[in-house]
């Protein structure tokens, strides 16, 4: 009989087969302020992460989509911003945004 091995889902990837793929810095609205956390053209605009982190993200009305106002300064901001990250339907946020401000800089 073959041996079952349970491990725990570390990331949405693995537990979901729809939607967008991971977020693209390439792709990121100019909106966003430059630093790690930032939204791509995936946005759906659902408002989950501006549920999640009212104080992190907000909704640009003109193109309807949401963008980072804010980098997390504290644990807290950070962990509420991988929580919306985490949340995000369609993978439109990405946490790699240093690597491509440093690049373009
Ligand atoms: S959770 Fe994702 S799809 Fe929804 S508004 Fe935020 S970035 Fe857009």
């Amino acid at each position: 009989m073959a041996k079952v091995v349970y491990r725990p889902l570390r990331f949405k990837q693995e537990t979901q087969n729809f939607g967008g793929i991971m977020a693209d810095a390439a792709n990121k609205y100019s909106q966003n302020v430059p630093g790690k956390f930032y939204v791509d053209i995936q946005c759906i605009d659902c408002d989950a992460c501006r549920e999640t982190a009212r104080e992190l993200f907000t909704r640009y009305d003109d193109g309807g989509y949401s963008y980072v106002k804010k980098q997390p300064e504290t644990p807290e901001e950070e962990e509420s911003c991988q929580k919306a990250l985490e949340g995000c339907p369609v993978d439109a946020i990405g946490a790699n945004g240093d690597a491509s401000d440093q690049i373009r800089a």
